[in-house]
């Protein structure tokens, strides 16, 4: 097994250009990290966030990227112009973008495709709602989520991150216990298992509520290999305390 841990910060709809540059300085004078750690920027501030952290090892991301090369897309990014800016991750399939822009299995694994054939990695994220967690529907939401994504992609799958974030945690301050994640988590690699040898190396990340105090705990189960963090990563001590958390 050679994974390593990541802890990614998506900033959704928040920053500024004064803020963005604080937040950035902040997170350059803490490091070394035991892990890997990127942030996901609003697509304004992605140039400027890459010259910012151009000669460190903090990495950086989009938020979303269509499923489409180019054309009569208004409003939409491509995966290559992402990538003519170098960068590393593309978040896809965030529960937002899913219920409030109607984003769907088939779309979220088009998005994930489009990004890996620009070099960009996927943070596909999963999650079931909570009326579907009430209904005992957790294990069947999360597999049809990931499977849509495993027949798209065949056999580079293994060049994605999974991050299985419950919609009830996200933002709410309700956070799957430790057990509750893990034993998601053992589904997702167990599934991811059975679609590529790779399975081992791929994070999965857990999103949905993590803070300072119960992010070691979460970090410590076997099969979390670190966070998709949004509100705790636009705090500097916050997300520098988790980013310390993951090992
Ligand atoms: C997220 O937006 O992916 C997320 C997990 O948000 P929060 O940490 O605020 O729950």
């Amino acid at each position: 097994m050679t994974r390593r841990s990541l802890v990614v910060g998506n900033w959704k709809m928040n920053g500024s250009r004064a803020a963005n540059a604080a937040l950035l300085q902040g997170l350059l004078e803490a490091y070394p990290y035991p892990g890997d750690v990127a942030v996901c920027a609003p697509f304004p501030y992605l140039q400027e966030v890459a010259v910012t952290l151009a000669n460190s090892a903090i990495r950086w991301g989009a938020q979303d990227c269509s499923a489409q090369e180019k054309g009569a897309f208004t409003g939409e990014v491509s995966a290559g112009m992402l990538a003519e800016f170098g960068c590393r991750y593309a978040i896809v399939g965030h529960s937002e973008r899913r219920t409030l822009h109607g984003e769907s299995d088939q779309l979220v694994a088009d998005k994930a495709k489009a990004a890996l054939a620009k070099g960009i990695t996927p943070i596909v994220c999963v999650g079931e709602t909570l009326a579907q967690r009430e209904q005992g529907e957790t294990e069947a939401v999360v597999k049809r989520q990931l499977s849509a994504v495993i027949h798209a992609l065949g056999h580079c799958a293994g060049e994605m991150v999974v991050a299985y974030e419950p919609v009830w945690a996200i933002g709410t301050g309700l956070t799957a216990t430790p057990e509750q994640a893990q034993a998601v988590h053992a589904l997702l690699r167990a599934q991811w298992r059975a679609a590529t040898p790779r399975a081992d190396d791929m994070p999965i990340l857990y999103g949905g509520s993590v803070k300072p105090d119960n992010a070691r705990a979460l970090f410590g189960q076997p099969d979390i290999d670190g966070g998709l963090i949004g509100g705790a990563s636009l705090q500097v001590a916050d997300f520098v305390a988790i980013c310390r958390a993951a090992t």
